[in-house]
């Protein structure tokens, strides 16, 4: 069996001088306001996993008051969202990540955060795709007041349930 799952995040830009992607540090001009460490993409990713195994959203397994979760490495977040749906008898067959930024632009940043993506799921680097493109100015991503990931996955049923 296979199920599908989408996940959407958006955080506004403040002050700082890089953002997470993926995992990865990209310096920018500025930050992005955040609880955590405020990764779009890997926010996504993780909805989308929570969404495909019936399991909720993030909201629910690392709410944003905790204090727990306060500066998280998003990575972290992804292995225990990993073991949720193990949990539930599920695994990764593969992602399909979208960023939606003016700024910054990551073309030289892409394959080092797939990679990084793709460590934190404890997959092969293959199952990881990642897609970037702006707003074409338009509303307020194309303001550039902030950024923006999508995910789409695909969940396998394994048998280790
Ligand atoms: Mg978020």
């Amino acid at each position: 069996m296979m199920r599908i799952g989408s996940g959407y995040d958006v955080h506004r830009f403040g002050t700082g001088d890089h953002v997470m992607l993926g995992g990865v540090r990209i310096p920018h001009a500025r930050g992005v306001v955040a609880h955590s460490d405020g990764d779009v993409l890997l926010h996504a990713l993780m909805d989308a996993m929570l969404g495909a195994a019936g399991a909720g959203d993030i909201g629910q397994h690392f709410p944003p008051g905790d204090p727990r979760y306060r500066g998280a490495d998003s990575r972290d977040l992804v292995r225990e969202v990993v073991r949720i749906v193990a949990g539930r008898g599920f695994a990764l067959e593969n992602c399909d990540l979208t960023l939606v930024a003016e700024v910054p632009r990551i073309a030289a940043h892409r394959d080092a955060i797939c990679a990084s993506i793709a460590a934190a799921l404890g997959i092969e680097r293959a199952r990881v795709n990642l897609k970037a493109t702006t707003a074409e100015g338009l509303g307020a991503l194309g303001r550039s007041e902030g950024i923006a990931g999508q995910a789409i996955v695909l969940l396998r049923e394994v048998d280790s349930a």
